[in-house]
């Protein structure tokens, strides 16, 4: 497999898949251009070689062609960001493309029409009836996916060169993010370079971890997450329960949780992974203590309490002084870290404090040598929040894609490059 840093893009057309998905607010302004400035590494080298770069995303979910989520809204930015005069194609799959893509010169490059205007792009059917038969359903679907063919061949012929530098999308089987890749020999497709830190990050976490390895999951909602828990029961060596989940995991243990969320229909699965935890030799590590509050709202009142002796009329909503303390201490000993998910609800300032502790403790273990990396959503916000992003070892910028990666499975935008 050819690597970005090994290729000369000197003379050549790079179709360049990125997400540039990115907020804009009511006027069309970026709110947050955080995934446009991810992707500048690659496009920057390319453009540099003398290569020509045509770039294409997606921008929110339209069912057809919507001007709200038209590209040309973040043309100037990219073309700002990116020091050259972006040129823009009306369209991502028509003449307009097709013409402006086979006259562009090196050093010169082009901006594509949202993906998502085309059904193609996801291949699903669009505007199916509510009360469509099954058999329609399924002509719909077929007649979609040929259409998906021709569509992906014509997006791989504007190029010489195929670069996939969309994380966020690369657990998707689109034709832009992994289809169009078998139009493309092994020497002339690749990672961009975000996709490639992503995949080497999880890869050194999850293919050959430095001992001990912890894994700190928190969030709401045990069945969100088991897919996750799954999987590390075979690679970590403490795995730290903690936010809203650890109280269905406490509450089978035999504990009371008073208000506390929990999943009951999730109470014999927790059984099952704390037995199998014990059977791989895995910590399960919970918080002994909890602070409480009396209402979901940062002006609730609290109390500290035993996590398995909670009151009625309260709720645990974050870890206690005790629980700081344990999780500290774990974290702190580890050698790879693994953060997904809140331990508490950071968002509330006085239920963010065992979060701010397990972020902190991870950024010191991170300055003594360990590898740690952060993702999936809110754990992204926490350490943010506390302005300790670049404290760790590595922030994911994928939200879906990072935890289905940590779940196990294979990626088709991943798989079609590197082949697994
Ligand atoms: P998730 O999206 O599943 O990772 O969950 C993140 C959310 O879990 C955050 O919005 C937190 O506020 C919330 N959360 C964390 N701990 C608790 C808790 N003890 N009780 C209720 N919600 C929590």
């Amino acid at each position: 497999m050819i690597t970005i840093d090994k290729f000369n893009f000197a003379g050549k057309k790079a179709f360049v898949r990125v997400d540039f998905n990115v907020p804009l607010d009511a006027n069309f302004n970026i709110t947050d251009d955080t995934r446009i400035r991810a992707a500048l590494p690659t496009l920057k080298k390319i453009l540099a070689d003398g290569g020509s770069p045509i770039i294409a995303s997606h921008l929110g979910r339209p069912k057809g062609v919507e001007d709200k989520y038209s590209l040309k809204h973040i043309l100037g930015h990219v073309s700002e960001l990116l020091g050259v005069d972006v040129q823009f194609a009306n369209d991502c799959a028509g003449e307009e493309a097709a013409m402006k893509a086979a006259a562009l010169q090196p050093g010169e490059a082009l901006l594509l029409e949202n993906l998502r205007y085309y059904a193609e792009e996801e291949g699903k059917p669009r505007g199916l009836a509510d009360d469509a038969s099954d058999d329609e359903k399924a002509a719909a679907k077929k007649a979609i996916k040929e259409k998906q063919k021709d569509f992906t061949k014509t997006l791989a012929s504007y190029a010489d060169v195929y670069v996939n530098d969309a994380f966020g999308t690369a657990h998707r089987a689109h034709a832009s993010t992994a289809l169009i890749a078998d139009y493309f020999d092994a020497e002339h497709k690749m990672f961009g370079f975000l996709m490639q830190k992503e995949i080497d990050a999880v890869d050194k976490i999850m293919l050959e971890p430095a001992r001990p390895f912890t894994a700190i999951i928190g969030g709401s909602k045990v069945s969100s997450k088991i897919d996750i828990i799954e999987n590390l029961l075979s690679k970590v060596n403490n795995l730290i329960i903690g936010g809203g989940m650890a109280f269905t995991f406490e509450k089978a243990k035999g504990g009371k949780i008073g208000n506390s969320l929990c999943e009951d229909d999730k109470l014999e699965l927790a059984k099952e992974i704390m037995a199998k935890a014990k059977a791989n030799n895995v910590n399960i590590i919970l918080s002994s203590d909890a602070k409480l509050g009396d209402k979901f709202s940062n002006d609730a009142n609290t109390q500290f309490a035993e996590a398995n002796a909670i009151p009625d009329g309260w709720s645990g909503f974050d870890i206690g002084p005790k629980g700081e303390a344990e999780f500290s201490e774990v974290i702190k000993n580890s050698k790879t870290i693994l953060w997904n998910g809140p331990v508490g609800v950071f968002e509330f300032d006085n239920f963010a404090h065992g979060s701010e502790v397990v972020a902190k403790a991870i950024a010191e273990a991170s300055k003594h040598g360990a590898f740690s990396l952060v993702g999936g959503g809110d754990s992204v916000a926490c350490v943010n929040k506390f302005g300790l992003a670049d404290q760790v070892s590595y922030v994911s910028t994928g939200g879906g894609a990072l935890l289905e990666f940590i779940e196990g499975k294979v990626l088709p935008g991943i798989k079609a490059i590197r082949g697994f």
